[in-house]
């Protein structure tokens, strides 16, 4: 860990921007540190150039300018330095994923205001009622001021929510609806009790939650794998090693997958401490953010929820971090900084001597072979909480049905989803396609729509009335004449997607009530979540949804899920493939019967109900499962066993980028000497995004071979054209 220190005026110091300027300035600059001194961690104003730019004070500085020409710190800024600990995570989380040094920091530093100093702030909340006539802008601002939940806020962030100018909102004030007041801008977060409202645990969960105390208790580095069916109350076990955290007085940080779970979750941690935890991700205002990142800077907050970008706040005294649902694929960001965050967090929390608690139901592979090895603790909890049991778990042979066009749901599906109407029970279908109908084609000469910029099928999504490029998010109407033959009136549909499926549903069961549960489908994340919570208190009978309702959602009506096609994540070549499936199919299924008064029914439509991951999900043996797919992968020497790295090189000329990639695979001296073998290039998974030519170089090497060293040694040989992008993925995750 580095060390802290200390520098005079006009010593020589190495800042580190928070703004990356690119591959060639990646390391830190130096200055002289100004009147006063400042330490390492300082956050600092420094000039480059005409400009100022906001830094971090990293070290003694690397000795890059004379001394005569270093121009001098403009002004240490007024907050709380960056500790030591966190400096040491990005440098070596930089290190691990090749990342340049600034755009690491660049994570742990998005707050807004970073360096103004505290103080007080203008607010405004709901006053008085509301008029019975009002214009659209006012009427628009009292509704966005309900949105904040009668949180005092900023006149930019109503104005931004509202989309109105700041005087329809001082005429509200003015008309007495609403209150305008100065408060202080960072109130510290209420205290959680650890003992507010203590669960009774049961059975396996007391003997987990035990070990998981104790090992808070001790205060040192260590990963746990909570392994539990859904149901079985993992969350409730954790949530005993938060308490423990919280006694012990260092704070806790809890991930979650999706934003759209954090508000139930909020609410179960509410009743259990008594308080309301921070909240951090994409959907938290900007005076929020920044009253969290200064209130962690005082050691305030006690407990984090947020997603994975939440890693990078500064924490002072971290005790626990809890990846839920770790298994789950959005922990890997894929764009910018490729990382994963349950990799990150357990590097965070190694650093920082914290324990860190992997929390699923279907564990990656990854995380199922580390406990196998013992690097992990591993904890079970085979059985759902009381007497809720798990789904029966039954495929329907697709060959035996003999469905019409543009029909996907079979006849004992259907029947099954009648016996739940009957008992006023809920049922799921799930497809995890979003839109109307995946491809589009001409039925006059077999044209598929694609998209301009990319390698991809458009997808009609008739809710927008347009066909959407599910790559780059391009969309276009839906063409009468087919762009290849100039035929008119021949294009077609092909093809399922979660809007077409409620069509047939409507046919079907046209007094059902039914809810379409799709990312795409709402606009707002309150809206997603109002939905979310209109399903579980029974305003639909037939859910039809996506992936997101795979994740962790509590459907207490819900008994049945219909799997329309369990075999569509099997096709490709993808050697995750199957743990994938496994996953998906698992957690969805997981879904029913949750409530435990009726056991829940799982039905997937499949083509090759005897294919091995189909019978595994079906309740073969699980373990054996997992291990049959380890075998394979060590056999194959990939991930988990031997470690991976993806290269892609983009541009806008496919044979630049092909020559580089050529080029890159002839220099492959430092990757042969430490015996790791080259693929590619070849044309990248999807091989065309935003009309940039995308080719792939796949290195796979040795567990333990220095990967990232001899990556950036072969890189650094050669310089790319200029139109040619390089982005590096340590531990991609298709391969
Ligand atoms: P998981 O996280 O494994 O899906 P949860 O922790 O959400 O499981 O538990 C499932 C349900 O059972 C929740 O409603 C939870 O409150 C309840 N539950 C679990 N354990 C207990 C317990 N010991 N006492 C009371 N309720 C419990
Ligand atoms: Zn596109």
């Amino acid at each position: 860990m580095g060390v802290e220190r200390v520098f005079a005026e006009g010593d020589r110091v190495g800042v580190l921007l928070t703004e990356p300027l690119g591959r060639s300035l990646s390391g830190t600059l130096d200055y002289r540190a100004p009147e006063g001194g400042c330490g390492t961690g300082d956050f600092v104003e420094v000039p480059l150039g005409p400009r100022r730019m906001v830094g971090v004070v990293w070290g003694p500085g690397d000795g890059s300018f004379d001394m005569a020409r270093l121009r001098p710190v403009t002004r240490v800024l007024d907050a709380r330095p960056m500790r030591a600990e966190l400096r040491a995570f990005l440098t070596r989380a930089a290190d691990y994923t090749l990342t340049p040094l600034p755009a690491m920091l660049r994570l742990a530093t998005r707050a807004p205001g970073l360096g103004e100093s505290a103080g007080m702030r203008r607010v405004y909340r709901l006053s008085g009622p509301a008029p019975n006539k009002l214009t659209d802008a006012r009427l628009r601002v009292l509704e966005a001021l309900r949105g904040f939940g009668g949180a005092a806020v900023t006149l930019g962030e109503i104005c931004d929510a509202a989309g109105c100018t700041s005087s329809v909102v001082k005429g509200l004030v003015k008309a007495g609806v609403i209150a305008e007041e100065d408060a202080p801008r960072d109130l510290p977060y209420p205290d959680l009790n650890p003992a507010a409202a203590k669960v009774q645990l049961m059975g396996e969960q007391i003997a987990a939650a035990a070990a998981l105390t104790a090992a808070v208790a001790q205060g040192n580095y260590g990963t746990t794998l909570l392994k539990g069916v859904t149901g079985s109350g993992k969350t409730e076990v954790y949530l005993e090693a938060v308490a423990e955290c919280l006694r012990h007085g260092r704070q806790a940080l809890v991930l979650l997958p999706e934003i759209a779970l954090t508000a139930e979750f909020l609410t179960r941690v509410e009743a259990r401490f008594g308080a309301r935890p921070a909240e951090w991700h994409s959907g938290v205002t900007q005076t929020e953010r920044r009253r969290l990142w200064r209130m962690l800077g005082e050691g305030s907050a006690q407990m984090v929820v947020g997603a994975r970008s939440a890693l990078f706040l500064p924490f002072q005294h971290l005790g626990l971090i809890v990846v839920d649902e770790e298994h789950d694929t959005s922990y890997k960001q894929e764009e910018g900084v490729l990382y994963n965050a349950r990799d990150m967090a357990v590097l965070r929390a190694a650093i920082c001597g914290a324990q860190v608690v992997l929390a699923s139901a279907t564990p990656s592979l990854e995380s199922w072979v580390n406990a196998e090895q013992g690097k992990y603790t591993r904890l079970d909890l085979g059985a759902r909480f009381g007497t809720a049991e798990l789904p029966e778990m039954r495929a329907i042979d697709m060959r035996d049905e003999r469905l019409p066009a543009n029909r996907w749901i079979s006849e004992p599906l259907a029947e099954a989803v009648k016996a739940r109407q009957a008992l006023g029970e809920q049922s799921l279908l799930f497809l995890n396609r979003r839109g109307y109908a995946p491809v589009t084609i001409c039925r006059a000469c077999g044209h598929q729509v694609g998209c301009d910029d990319c390698d991809a099928r458009m997808v009609e999504h008739r809710f927008l009335k347009r066909l959407v490029c599910h790559q780059c998010g391009a969309s276009k109407p839906v063409p009468d004449t087919c762009p290849s033959c100039g035929v008119a009136g021949r294009m077609a549909p092909v093809g399922p997607g979660v809007e077409r499926l409620a069509e047939e549903v409507a046919e079907r069961f046209p007094e059902a009530r039914v809810a379409i549960l799709s990312s795409d489908l709402f606009g707002s994340a309150r809206a997603l979540k109002e939905q979310i919570e209109s399903i579980a208190a029974g305003g639909a009978e037939i859910i039809i949804g996506t992936q997101i309702v795979a994740k962790g959602h509590n459907f207490p009506l819900l008994t049945l899920v219909g799997v329309i096609d369990a075999d569509l994540g099997l096709q490709g070549s993808d050697l995750r493939a199957a743990e994938r499936t496994f996953q998906l199919m698992r957690q969805v299924a997981g879904r029913a019967g949750r409530a435990g008064n009726r056991r829940g029914l799982a039905l997937l439509q499949s083509h090759q109900p005897d294919h091995p991951v189909i019978r595994a999900i079906l309740g073969g043996d699980e373990e054996a499962f997992w291990k049959a797919e380890a075998d394979e992968r060590r056999a194959a020497g990939v991930p988990p066993y031997g470690r991976m790295a993806g290269i892609i090189l983009s541009g806008p000329d496919v044979a630049q980028v092909f020559d580089f990639g050529a080029e890159l695979a002839r220099l492959d001296g430092p990757l042969r000497r430490i015996g790791a073998q080259l693929y590619g290039p070849a044309p990248a998974p999807i091989a065309r995004v935003r009309g940039r030519h995308r080719v792939r170089l796949l290195i796979k090497a040795d567990k333990l071979a220095p990967i990232q060293a001899a990556v950036s040694e072969w890189l650094s040989q050669v310089k790319p054209p200029n139109a040619v992008r390089i982005a590096v993925d340590i531990d991609p995750q298709s391969f």
